[in-house]
């Protein structure tokens, strides 16, 4: 099993954060090596120049699919660099979520290799495996475009959870773009104008006061302002000013009269790209066979949102599970613990084999 930890540290060396694409290809090759090494065939998706890999049993169908991913969030360059030290690995990509890869591809690699031996092939495997390289960012490219593609009675995402936690239930996630517009003044008496970047600004403060913890019976939910634009830039009070906001939504919020209510408040208009469903890992016989495997692991809730979030729009029953971390996804002291990547392996070891 120490060929998961070596496995993680190469991928880790990678920069695929969103703004290197190229970085983002060298790994999805690098990972495409590896599967020919082993004699695997894989299919390769490219939309918008997003890599996506997928290993399935058969044509468009596997009985159950790991989903991870291989993009990371930034990071300063030393953090690419992968440290090991009191049985964790330290850097970016650790516990989010190349660790998963690497898992995904050995427990590949060995179920194969028994088949193989008892002379049986690729057909006979219990599972599947779907790597994405857009999770950060969205996963539009990636979990979205594929997942719509193929069949599966159940999906294992590799993305959150612990050993001891399986998560059945995450937040939702809506994608809006708030849109201001101002007047434009003579370029010597600015006063004379409306500064849309201004009123934007205003109208965030007063959108955010909806997810402060205080907020009334909405502790839940949570706001991201992602990225902020502005018209004309030579002209001298903005115009024209937006910004993309994330906001993530539990199962008590209405998100349609939410956004209502909050419309009534601002200047700006709010432009609903896209609301994503809540992940809702639904009943099945799969995961009460997991918790079977595991006595000490059990079911409960995330705040997080990830790639889950299109099992629902998919029918796809599913669950969020990974190794332990110490909640450090997305710090600067990301890391991994590799007794718990050793544990995971052995629990979805014993899982495919009991299928
Ligand atoms: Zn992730």
């Amino acid at each position: 099993m120490r060929e998961i930890i070596d496995l993680t540290k190469d991928l880790m060396r990678f920069q695929t954060v969103p703004s290197k694409p190229q970085e983002i290809k060298r790994c999805a090759a690098f990972i495409e090596n590896y599967l020919r090494t082993c004699g695997v065939v894989y299919n390769r998706f490219d939309y918008e120049n997003t890599p996506s890999i997928l290993v399935l049993p058969q044509n468009g169908f596997a009985p159950v699919l790991l989903m991870s991913h291989i993009d990371v969030v930034d990071a300063p360059a030393e953090l690419f660099q992968p440290l090991e030290k009191d049985h964790k690995i330290y850097g970016r990509g650790s516990l989010d979520d190349k660790y998963a890869v690497a898992l995904s591809l050995v427990l590949l690699k060995n179920h194969l290799q028994r088949l193989r031996k008892q002379g049986r092939s690729r057909n006979d495997l219990p599972f599947g495996v779907l790597i994405t390289a857009d999770e950060e960012s969205g996963g539009f490219k990636g979990a979205k475009k594929v997942l719509g593609e193929i069949k599966t009675d159940f999906c294992i995402v590799l993305d959150g959870g612990s050993v001891e936690k399986i998560v059945v239930k995450e937040k939702g996630i809506a994608f809006v773009k708030l849109t201001s517009r101002g007047k434009a003044a003579p370029g010597d008496r600015p006063w004379l104008g409306e500064n849309a970047m201004e009123k934007l600004i205003d109208d965030f403060v007063k959108l955010r006061a909806y997810f402060v913890k205080s907020a009334p019976a909405h502790q839940d939910r949570a706001v991201v302002i992602k990225r902020v634009y502005s018209g004309d830039l030579h002209a001298q009070i903005p115009e024209y000013a937006e910004a993309s906001v994330e906001i993530r939504y539990t199962g008590k919020d209405d998100m349609e009269r939410l956004l209502d209510t909050m419309q009534k408040e601002l200047h700006s208009q709010i432009v609903v790209e896209a609301v994503e469903p809540l992940f809702s890992g639904g009943e099945s016989s799969h995961l009460k066979l997991l918790s079977g495997i595991s006595a000490k692991t059990r079911v409960g809730f995330e705040d997080g949102a990830n790639d889950s979030r299109f099992l629902a729009q998919f029918s796809i029953n599913g669950i969020v599970w990974g190794a332990d971390g110490d909640g450090s996804r997305h710090t600067l002291n990301e890391h991994v613990n590799i007794e718990s990547v050793y544990e995971l392996y052995r629990m979805l070891d014993e899982f495919m084999m009991v299928l």
